[in-house]
């Protein structure tokens, strides 16, 4: 199947839910293949890889996936239009700094580690909320979503972390006010979008089901 016709078809899936097209590994022709198909957003989580890349591409949203180590903040901020894994408070300051000098507002998600993984990057349930409000006291980032990446299981398994997701995004919703306003809800990949979706996703993060795997 050809770029075109896998986010065709995946689009007509998705109806309302927003796609992050996965574009690591995948070079700039077939990356406008996905564009041009409706593809409006991309992610990608190689900082190197994405700014070699970045100047070949058509007009698209930008949004980093990946784990960032603070001294690749400023490159980042620059690059991209959003910052889908804040998973340190150290982490949000810095990105609010280099925010600054660089004159925007930087809207980021908080990356929650919802299968209390050791290995994973991400807040535990217990601190999300606390965490939450320290970011949005910093003046040049703002707090728009939710991200996981769930444990490696099956989709029917990977559902019951979802769930617990959604149920954090509602409470959260719930106390929008002030400066809290949360909108996206994003988790689900080529193996388990379906399933995130009718947890309630808002937003699902598929590559290989749109380009083939990646051969790693
Ligand atoms: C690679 C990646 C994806 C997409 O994975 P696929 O299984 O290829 O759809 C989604 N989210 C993150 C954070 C990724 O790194």
């Amino acid at each position: 199947m050809s770029v075109e016709a896998n986010i065709n078809s995946i689009l007509k899936e998705l109806k309302g839910t927003k796609l992050i097209c996965v574009t690591k590994t995948v070079d700039p022709e077939r990356i406008n293949e996905a564009i041009r198909a409706g593809a409006t957003i991309i992610g990608e989580n190689r900082i190197q890889e994405f700014e070699d890349k970045c100047d070949y591409l058509l007009p698209c949203k930008k949004h980093f996936i990946g784990h960032l180590q603070t001294n690749k903040t400023k490159k980042v901020v620059e690059l991209f239009d959003l910052i889908q894994s804040v998973d340190s408070l150290k982490l949000a300051h810095e990105i609010d700094q280099k925010a600054r000098e660089a004159g925007k507002v930087l809207d980021v998600y908080v990356q929650i580690n919802i299968g209390s993984e050791p290995q994973k990057y991400g807040f535990g349930l217990d601190e999300i909320k606390q965490t939450i409000k320290k970011v949005q006291t910093l003046e040049n980032i703002q707090v728009t979503g939710l991200m996981c990446i769930p444990p490696y299981v099956s989709p029917e398994e990977a559902r019951l972390y979802f769930r617990k997701m959604k149920t954090l995004f509602d409470e959260l919703q719930q106390e929008n006010a002030g400066n809290i306003n949360i909108q996206e809800l994003s988790m689900g990949m080529s193996g388990d979008y379906q399933v995130a979706i009718e947890e309630g996703a808002t937003m699902v993060r598929i590559g290989s089901a749109i380009f083939g795997d990646r051969g790693y």
